[in-house]
């Protein structure tokens, strides 16, 4: 169980467990050739990496505020084939662990709407899918909406539209702009670069600042710079967006939570011996 959670003042930030699955290694690194990578990386016999599927849960006072929701509980026989998941993980059975049912959730915050971050927002009950979280409201930015509604040819398969377009029927849905304030020291920031309209999400707390990059750096190994993901829709944007979040991060020793590396999700911002940006596993 690769659970972690960390107190920060007045917020409980938890890297919940949603499940595992297997992406390909080259789609993940991009430019970066394999004979590189695979020094970093486990990789097996069809080229794949596994990744994590770690929403961020926050907790403060009453509120419950859920930051991505993994894959959900709805896969096909393909996906689980392309993925290799184990379907009886998810984050509502992450939730579960901490005493938690879908209900508390007050708000769930979506970073992109790709399938692996999107999947777990809608289940099906008696033939109709309907929202997971049934007294949350789902915060989206709109032009990921737009663009998830009317996919380009090289992102239509990272979208379903049963993971979010029963959202807005059950009017759910709140559009968000470039900035938006979750209210408790919880923001959101678009970074686009992943996805034009991709957010990650800050949490300003009474001992500092924490940040979810999501998909901008979903690994430890993508904190280098030039280790863009070859599914980044804006590469030279994830970039830009990557070295400020970088700079800040480190010169403000922010708390760093990522969505997708199985060696540990939370970390801060350090230099190495020869100055470059590096990922380091907080003691927790
Ligand atoms: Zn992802």
């Amino acid at each position: 169980m690769r659970q972690v959670t960390v107190t920060m003042g007045a917020h409980e930030l938890t890297s919940l467990d949603a499940g595992e699955f297997l992406y390909d290694g080259g789609a993940m690194f991009g430019a970066v050739p394999k004979v590189i990578w695979e020094s970093l990386v486990p990789v097996d016999e069809q080229n794949r990496i596994q990744l994590t599927l770690s929403p961020l849960l926050i907790r403060v006072g009453s509120r419950r505020i859920l930051v991505d929701v993994g894959f959900g509980e709805r896969h096909t026989k393909r996906e689980l084939k392309i993925f290799g998941f184990d379907p009886a993980r998810n984050v509502e059975q992450a939730l579960g662990t901490l005493g938690l049912a879908p209900e508390d959730v007050d708000t769930v915050v979506l970073t992109h709407l790709h399938v692996d971050h999107a999947g777990g927002a809608t289940r099906e009950r008696g033939g109709t899918i309907e929202p997971a979280f049934p007294n949350a409201r789902y915060l989206v930015n709109e032009r990921e909406w737009n663009d998830a509604l009317a996919p380009d040819a090289r992102s239509a398969a990272a979208y379903r539209a049963d993971d979010f377009v029963p959202l807005e029927e059950a009017g759910r849905l709140e559009f968000v702009g470039d900035t938006h304030d979750v209210g408790d020291g919880v923001s959101m920031v678009r970074t686009g670069g992943h996805t034009a309209g991709h957010m990650m999400v800050l949490v300003a707390t009474d001992s500092g600042t924490a940040v979810y990059p999501a998909d901008l750096i979903p690994s430890r190994h993508h904190v280098r710079v030039p280790y863009i993901a070859g599914v980044d829709t804006f590469p030279l944007d994830v970039i830009g967006e990557k070295k400020r979040l970088l700079e800040e991060a480190h010169r403000e020793r922010w708390l760093t939570i990522l969505d997708h590396d199985p060696s540990g999700n939370v970390g801060r911002i350090v230099k190495d011996d020869r100055g470059r940006y590096a990922f380091r596993d907080e003691d927790v």
